[in-house]
Protein backbone atom coordinates (compact mmCIF):
# COMPACT_ATOMS: atom_id res chain seq x y z
CA UNK A 1 0.00 0.00 0.00
CA UNK A 2 1.08 3.47 -0.59
CA UNK A 3 2.25 6.12 1.37
CA UNK A 4 -0.12 8.86 2.05
CA UNK A 5 1.52 12.12 1.45
CA UNK A 6 -1.76 13.96 2.79
CA UNK A 7 -1.14 15.81 5.48
CA UNK A 8 -3.98 17.10 8.27
CA UNK A 9 -4.87 20.16 10.10
CA UNK A 10 -3.99 19.53 14.24
CA UNK A 11 -7.06 20.13 15.70
CA UNK A 12 -6.63 22.86 18.75
CA UNK A 13 -7.03 19.79 21.29
CA UNK A 14 -4.60 17.26 19.46
CA UNK A 15 -2.24 20.26 19.10
CA UNK A 16 -2.54 21.08 22.87
CA UNK A 17 -2.00 17.63 23.45
CA UNK A 18 1.34 17.24 21.35
CA UNK A 19 2.44 19.91 23.53
CA UNK A 20 1.69 18.19 26.82
CA UNK A 21 2.92 14.96 25.61
CA UNK A 22 6.67 16.47 24.36
CA UNK A 23 6.96 19.59 27.02
CA UNK A 24 6.48 16.16 29.62
CA UNK A 25 8.84 13.87 28.22
CA UNK A 26 11.59 16.26 28.05
CA UNK A 27 10.36 18.47 31.34
CA UNK A 28 11.03 15.78 33.50
CA UNK A 29 14.27 14.92 32.91
CA UNK A 30 13.91 11.29 34.23
CA UNK A 31 16.06 8.37 32.71
CA UNK A 32 13.10 6.34 30.75
CA UNK A 33 14.06 2.73 30.56
CA UNK A 34 13.43 1.18 27.45
CA UNK A 35 9.62 0.76 26.67
CA UNK A 36 8.92 3.23 28.92
CA UNK A 37 6.01 6.30 28.17
CA UNK A 38 6.04 9.32 29.82
CA UNK A 39 3.89 12.33 28.88
CA UNK A 40 -0.03 12.58 28.36
CA UNK A 41 -0.01 12.02 24.65
CA UNK A 42 -1.11 8.61 22.52
CA UNK A 43 0.56 5.71 22.64
CA UNK A 44 0.50 4.15 19.58
CA UNK A 45 1.36 0.57 19.24
CA UNK A 46 1.75 -0.30 15.51
CA UNK A 47 4.42 2.01 14.24
CA UNK A 48 6.30 0.69 11.31
CA UNK A 49 10.05 0.86 11.34
CA UNK A 50 12.56 -0.77 8.85
CA UNK A 51 16.17 -0.92 8.09
CA UNK A 52 17.24 -1.41 4.18
CA UNK A 53 20.38 -4.12 4.75
CA UNK A 54 21.72 -6.56 2.82
CA UNK A 55 20.13 -9.20 4.34
CA UNK A 56 16.47 -7.34 4.90
CA UNK A 57 16.89 -7.05 1.05
CA UNK A 58 17.29 -10.35 0.00
CA UNK A 59 14.12 -11.61 2.47
CA UNK A 60 11.71 -9.07 0.62
CA UNK A 61 13.03 -9.85 -2.54
CA UNK A 62 12.36 -14.18 -1.80
CA UNK A 63 9.43 -13.20 0.53
CA UNK A 64 6.43 -15.33 -0.59
CA UNK A 65 4.60 -11.60 0.50
CA UNK A 66 6.32 -9.48 -1.37
CA UNK A 67 4.81 -6.76 -0.33
CA UNK A 68 7.18 -3.11 -0.37
CA UNK A 69 8.61 -2.37 3.21
CA UNK A 70 8.64 1.43 3.54
CA UNK A 71 10.92 3.00 5.27
CA UNK A 72 10.40 6.00 7.05
CA UNK A 73 13.17 8.21 8.82
CA UNK A 74 13.19 8.49 12.48
CA UNK A 75 12.36 12.53 11.81
CA UNK A 76 9.53 11.51 9.74
CA UNK A 77 8.14 9.42 12.38
CA UNK A 78 8.49 12.10 15.21
CA UNK A 79 7.06 14.74 13.01
CA UNK A 80 3.79 12.55 12.29
CA UNK A 81 3.79 11.30 16.14
CA UNK A 82 3.89 15.38 17.02
CA UNK A 83 1.11 16.34 14.35
CA UNK A 84 -1.22 13.48 15.76
CA UNK A 85 -0.15 14.16 19.57
CA UNK A 86 1.90 10.87 19.74
CA UNK A 87 3.91 10.56 22.43
CA UNK A 88 5.16 7.26 22.15
CA UNK A 89 5.39 4.61 19.25
CA UNK A 90 5.97 1.18 19.63
CA UNK A 91 8.18 -0.12 16.72
CA UNK A 92 7.56 -3.48 14.71
CA UNK A 93 8.73 -4.62 11.91
CA UNK A 94 6.53 -7.51 9.71
CA UNK A 95 9.26 -9.14 7.90
CA UNK A 96 9.30 -13.09 7.44
CA UNK A 97 10.83 -15.55 4.90
CA UNK A 98 7.70 -17.38 5.64
CA UNK A 99 8.16 -21.63 5.15
CA UNK A 100 11.40 -20.77 3.32
CA UNK A 101 13.88 -22.83 5.19
CA UNK A 102 16.64 -21.92 2.89
CA UNK A 103 16.21 -17.91 4.27
CA UNK A 104 17.38 -19.07 7.65
CA UNK A 105 20.59 -17.34 7.89
CA UNK A 106 18.99 -14.03 6.25
CA UNK A 107 15.90 -14.34 8.43
CA UNK A 108 18.61 -14.19 11.80
CA UNK A 109 20.81 -11.54 10.51
CA UNK A 110 17.93 -8.99 9.42
CA UNK A 111 16.35 -9.82 12.75
CA UNK A 112 19.35 -9.02 14.98
CA UNK A 113 19.79 -5.86 12.44
CA UNK A 114 16.61 -4.25 13.43
CA UNK A 115 16.46 -5.32 16.25
CA UNK A 116 19.41 -3.32 17.41
CA UNK A 117 18.71 -0.35 15.10
CA UNK A 118 15.29 -0.18 17.30
CA UNK A 119 16.95 -0.67 19.82
CA UNK A 120 19.07 2.43 19.62
CA UNK A 121 16.54 4.38 17.77
CA UNK A 122 14.84 3.71 21.19
CA UNK A 123 17.50 4.69 23.51
CA UNK A 124 18.38 7.93 21.02
CA UNK A 125 14.84 9.15 21.79
CA UNK A 126 13.99 8.63 24.73
CA UNK A 127 10.26 8.12 25.78
CA UNK A 128 9.51 8.26 22.38
CA UNK A 129 9.92 4.69 21.34
CA UNK A 130 9.64 1.54 22.42
CA UNK A 131 11.15 -1.48 20.27
CA UNK A 132 8.63 -5.05 19.51
CA UNK A 133 11.71 -6.89 18.64
CA UNK A 134 11.56 -9.25 15.31
CA UNK A 135 11.88 -12.42 16.16
CA UNK A 136 13.76 -15.06 13.27
CA UNK A 137 10.74 -17.74 13.01
CA UNK A 138 9.74 -20.31 12.06
CA UNK A 139 13.49 -20.91 13.53
CA UNK A 140 12.95 -21.98 16.70
CA UNK A 141 16.64 -22.18 18.05
CA UNK A 142 17.20 -18.50 16.11
CA UNK A 143 14.24 -17.16 17.47
CA UNK A 144 15.25 -18.27 21.68
CA UNK A 145 18.37 -16.90 20.88
CA UNK A 146 16.75 -13.75 19.90
CA UNK A 147 14.32 -13.08 22.38
CA UNK A 148 16.98 -13.60 25.35
CA UNK A 149 19.20 -10.87 23.56
CA UNK A 150 16.39 -8.62 22.85
CA UNK A 151 14.65 -9.00 26.28
CA UNK A 152 17.59 -9.23 28.65
CA UNK A 153 19.97 -6.98 26.45
CA UNK A 154 17.98 -4.67 24.03
CA UNK A 155 15.24 -4.23 26.94
CA UNK A 156 12.62 -4.49 24.47
CA UNK A 157 8.83 -4.37 25.60
CA UNK A 158 7.78 -7.24 23.86
CA UNK A 159 8.22 -9.31 20.54
CA UNK A 160 6.73 -9.09 17.02
CA UNK A 161 5.26 -12.51 15.64
CA UNK A 162 3.62 -12.71 12.55
CA UNK A 163 0.04 -14.42 11.94
CA UNK A 164 1.28 -17.28 10.62
CA UNK A 165 4.63 -19.21 8.82
CA UNK A 166 3.75 -20.99 5.72
CA UNK A 167 0.65 -23.11 6.92
CA UNK A 168 1.63 -23.00 10.74
CA UNK A 169 -0.29 -20.55 13.10
CA UNK A 170 0.91 -19.31 16.25
CA UNK A 171 -1.16 -22.49 18.23
CA UNK A 172 0.74 -24.57 15.93
CA UNK A 173 2.85 -27.34 18.38
CA UNK A 174 6.36 -26.81 16.38
CA UNK A 175 6.29 -23.23 18.12
CA UNK A 176 5.90 -24.80 21.90
CA UNK A 177 9.57 -23.86 22.62
CA UNK A 178 9.24 -20.42 21.43
CA UNK A 179 5.49 -19.55 23.36
CA UNK A 180 6.43 -21.44 26.31
CA UNK A 181 9.86 -19.12 26.71
CA UNK A 182 7.62 -15.78 26.19
CA UNK A 183 4.97 -17.61 28.63
CA UNK A 184 7.81 -18.00 30.98
CA UNK A 185 8.71 -14.08 30.46
CA UNK A 186 5.59 -13.16 30.89
CA UNK A 187 6.16 -11.57 27.42
CA UNK A 188 4.15 -8.99 24.97
CA UNK A 189 3.71 -10.67 21.74
CA UNK A 190 2.70 -8.21 19.10
CA UNK A 191 0.88 -9.92 16.29
CA UNK A 192 0.98 -8.85 12.48
CA UNK A 193 -1.27 -10.03 9.20
CA UNK A 194 0.15 -11.74 6.08
CA UNK A 195 -1.08 -13.40 3.56
CA UNK A 196 -0.76 -17.44 4.21
CA UNK A 197 0.67 -19.93 2.15
CA UNK A 198 -3.24 -21.36 1.46
CA UNK A 199 -4.56 -18.02 -0.19
CA UNK A 200 -2.10 -15.70 -2.24
CA UNK A 201 -3.42 -14.71 -5.35
CA UNK A 202 -6.84 -16.23 -4.74
CA UNK A 203 -7.95 -12.67 -6.27
CA UNK A 204 -5.18 -11.06 -8.00
CA UNK A 205 -7.21 -7.88 -8.64
CA UNK A 206 -7.76 -7.84 -4.90
CA UNK A 207 -5.05 -6.38 -2.18
CA UNK A 208 -4.28 -8.57 0.44
CA UNK A 209 -5.16 -6.55 3.07
CA UNK A 210 -9.00 -6.11 1.96
CA UNK A 211 -9.88 -10.13 3.06
CA UNK A 212 -6.61 -12.13 3.87
CA UNK A 213 -5.19 -9.66 6.33
CA UNK A 214 -8.49 -10.01 8.42
CA UNK A 215 -8.92 -13.67 7.86
CA UNK A 216 -5.28 -14.09 8.70
CA UNK A 217 -5.69 -12.20 12.20
CA UNK A 218 -8.79 -14.26 12.73
CA UNK A 219 -7.28 -17.77 12.10
CA UNK A 220 -4.11 -16.99 14.38
CA UNK A 221 -6.85 -16.38 16.89
CA UNK A 222 -8.39 -19.54 16.79
CA UNK A 223 -5.32 -21.15 16.56
CA UNK A 224 -4.83 -20.32 20.14
CA UNK A 225 -8.28 -20.58 21.40
CA UNK A 226 -9.36 -23.81 19.88
CA UNK A 227 -9.96 -26.22 22.72
CA UNK A 228 -11.60 -29.10 20.61
CA UNK A 229 -15.67 -30.26 20.58
CA UNK A 230 -17.31 -31.08 23.71
CA UNK A 231 -17.07 -34.94 22.53
CA UNK A 232 -13.46 -33.98 22.21
CA UNK A 233 -11.60 -31.25 24.18
CA UNK A 234 -8.59 -30.15 24.81
CA UNK A 235 -6.69 -27.63 26.69
CA UNK A 236 -6.44 -24.49 24.46
CA UNK A 237 -3.00 -22.96 23.40
CA UNK A 238 -3.97 -19.96 24.80
CA UNK A 239 -4.57 -21.74 28.26
CA UNK A 240 -1.08 -22.95 28.04
CA UNK A 241 0.65 -19.79 27.52
CA UNK A 242 -1.37 -18.01 29.81
CA UNK A 243 0.92 -15.14 30.61
CA UNK A 244 1.60 -14.02 27.65
CA UNK A 245 0.14 -10.68 26.57
CA UNK A 246 -1.53 -10.78 23.23
CA UNK A 247 -2.01 -8.14 20.77
CA UNK A 248 -3.75 -8.49 17.67
CA UNK A 249 -3.68 -5.75 15.03
CA UNK A 250 -6.78 -4.34 12.91
CA UNK A 251 -9.25 -4.61 15.35
CA UNK A 252 -8.74 -8.81 15.18
CA UNK A 253 -10.10 -8.49 11.88
CA UNK A 254 -12.75 -10.58 10.91
CA UNK A 255 -12.60 -11.91 14.45
CA UNK A 256 -16.27 -9.70 15.06
CA UNK A 257 -18.17 -11.50 12.50
CA UNK A 258 -17.06 -15.09 13.56
CA UNK A 259 -17.90 -14.84 16.92
CA UNK A 260 -21.11 -17.10 16.39
CA UNK A 261 -18.77 -19.66 14.50
CA UNK A 262 -16.35 -19.21 17.53
CA UNK A 263 -18.19 -19.31 20.90
CA UNK A 264 -21.58 -20.39 19.43
CA UNK A 265 -22.77 -24.05 20.63
CA UNK A 266 -25.91 -25.56 19.11
CA UNK A 267 -26.37 -22.46 17.31
CA UNK A 268 -26.38 -20.56 20.64
CA UNK A 269 -23.78 -17.71 21.58
CA UNK A 270 -23.85 -16.88 25.01
CA UNK A 271 -21.64 -13.57 25.60
CA UNK A 272 -23.21 -12.93 29.25
CA UNK A 273 -19.76 -15.22 31.02
CA UNK A 274 -16.37 -16.34 30.28
CA UNK A 275 -15.34 -18.79 32.49
CA UNK A 276 -11.79 -18.89 33.43
CA UNK A 277 -10.08 -20.52 30.45
CA UNK A 278 -12.94 -20.59 28.12
CA UNK A 279 -12.62 -19.22 24.41
CA UNK A 280 -14.27 -15.78 25.67
CA UNK A 281 -12.41 -15.46 28.41
CA UNK A 282 -9.16 -15.65 26.35
CA UNK A 283 -10.93 -13.52 23.65
CA UNK A 284 -11.51 -10.63 26.38
CA UNK A 285 -8.09 -11.05 27.63
CA UNK A 286 -6.13 -10.62 24.12
CA UNK A 287 -5.97 -6.62 22.70
CA UNK A 288 -6.56 -5.23 19.74
CA UNK A 289 -5.48 -2.29 17.77
CA UNK A 290 -7.36 0.27 15.75
CA UNK A 291 -5.40 -0.29 12.76
CA UNK A 292 -7.95 -0.30 10.16
CA UNK A 293 -10.54 -0.56 12.98
CA UNK A 294 -11.45 2.98 13.02
CA UNK A 295 -15.35 2.91 11.98
CA UNK A 296 -18.58 2.83 14.10
CA UNK A 297 -19.50 -0.82 13.20
CA UNK A 298 -16.06 -2.66 14.03
CA UNK A 299 -15.76 -0.40 16.74
CA UNK A 300 -19.17 -0.95 18.73
CA UNK A 301 -18.89 -4.86 17.69
CA UNK A 302 -15.31 -5.29 19.19
CA UNK A 303 -16.11 -3.28 22.52
CA UNK A 304 -19.30 -5.28 22.72
CA UNK A 305 -17.33 -7.95 22.21
CA UNK A 306 -13.91 -7.71 24.50
CA UNK A 307 -14.84 -4.27 26.58
CA UNK A 308 -13.28 -1.45 25.84
CA UNK A 309 -10.55 -2.16 28.46
CA UNK A 310 -9.18 -4.67 25.44
CA UNK A 311 -8.53 -1.98 22.67
CA UNK A 312 -5.16 0.34 21.91
CA UNK A 313 -4.32 2.92 19.73
CA UNK A 314 -2.68 1.57 16.80
CA UNK A 315 -1.33 2.98 13.38
CA UNK A 316 0.30 1.60 10.94
CA UNK A 317 2.27 4.30 10.23
CA UNK A 318 4.14 4.84 7.55
CA UNK A 319 1.18 2.88 5.55
CA UNK A 320 -1.53 5.20 7.14
CA UNK A 321 -1.01 9.08 8.32
CA UNK A 322 -1.26 8.46 12.13
CA UNK A 323 -3.93 11.74 12.11
CA UNK A 324 -6.40 9.92 10.09
CA UNK A 325 -6.58 7.18 12.52
CA UNK A 326 -6.97 9.97 15.51
CA UNK A 327 -9.59 11.36 13.08
CA UNK A 328 -11.29 9.11 12.63
CA UNK A 329 -11.41 6.85 16.35
CA UNK A 330 -13.31 10.37 17.05
CA UNK A 331 -16.20 9.22 14.89
CA UNK A 332 -16.87 5.87 16.22
CA UNK A 333 -19.41 7.17 19.34
CA UNK A 334 -16.70 6.60 21.96
CA UNK A 335 -16.95 9.13 25.14
CA UNK A 336 -14.16 11.31 26.16
CA UNK A 337 -13.16 8.23 28.67
CA UNK A 338 -13.36 5.29 26.31
CA UNK A 339 -11.11 7.55 23.89
CA UNK A 340 -8.73 8.48 26.37
CA UNK A 341 -8.44 5.07 27.34
CA UNK A 342 -8.20 3.50 24.18
CA UNK A 343 -5.50 6.35 22.96
CA UNK A 344 -3.37 5.88 25.59
CA UNK A 345 -4.70 4.05 29.55
CA UNK A 346 -4.92 0.96 28.25
CA UNK A 347 -1.56 0.66 26.51
CA UNK A 348 -0.17 1.87 30.00
CA UNK A 349 -2.06 -1.14 31.96
CA UNK A 350 -1.22 -3.12 28.89
CA UNK A 351 2.58 -2.33 29.05
CA UNK A 352 3.15 -2.33 32.50
CA UNK A 353 1.45 -5.68 33.42
CA UNK A 354 3.05 -8.61 34.37
ZN1 LIG B 1 0.88 -2.86 9.93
Amino acid sequence: MPIIERRHDTSRRDFCRALIGTGAWLSTGRALTLGQSSGTGRIDLHHHFYRDTPSARKLIANSPNPQPMIAGSPKQSLDAMDQAGVTTAYLTCPLSPGDNAAARGDMRRAARELNEYGARLVSDHKGRFGLFAVLPLPNVEDSLHEIEYAFDTLKAAGVGMMTSYGDRWPGDPVFEPVLDELNRRRSLVYSHPLVASCCRNLQPDTDPQTVEYNAETSRAIWSLINDGTPAAPFTSRATRYGHVRFVWSHGGGSLPGLVGRFLGRAGVTDLSAAPPDSRLYHLRRFYYDTASATNPIQMTALKSLVGISQIVFGSDYPYVPIQNLVQALATCGLTSDELDKVERRNALALLQAR
